[in-house]
């Protein structure tokens, strides 16, 4: 095995994580679906409530297509932890780093790969 590659018992830490994630970020999605509710016009609620009530609105909304995205990387994560080339860049094939990888566990990108995209 290359040095650089994951130990087991870093994958297995790195799998946890990947399961708390995924938890959070099917629970923020479920939140906000709560808030992402159209704003009734019938409600008795002042002009100012509706203005606040529509902003979140779309902040809500914002933040659960973030957590949407987010979620579906931790999916994608978690079943190249099961095929087996997790912590692989997908441009590169470089190894990601296990840094990276705690600080960002589905990442399917290596630094340098991320930043290029970035730069579009
Ligand atoms: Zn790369």
């Amino acid at each position: 095995m290359s040095e650089e590659g994951l130990s087991p018992q870093q994958k297995s830490e790195l799998e946890d994580a990947l399961a708390t994630l995924k938890k959070e970020l099917e629970q923020s999605i479920e939140e906000a679906s709560e808030q992402v509710k159209p704003v009734s016009l019938d409600n008795p609620i002042g002009r100012v409530t509706r203005i606040d009530a529509m902003q979140q609105q779309k902040m809500a909304e914002a933040s659960r297509s973030l957590n949407r995205a987010k979620l579906a990387a931790v999916i994608r994560a978690q079943n190249s932890l099961t095929s087996g080339n997790y912590g692989v860049c997908i441009e590169c094939e470089e190894y990601i780093g296990l840094q990276r990888l705690k600080a960002k566990p589905e990442t399917c990108l290596c630094r340098d790969c991320q930043e290029d995209r970035e730069r579009g």
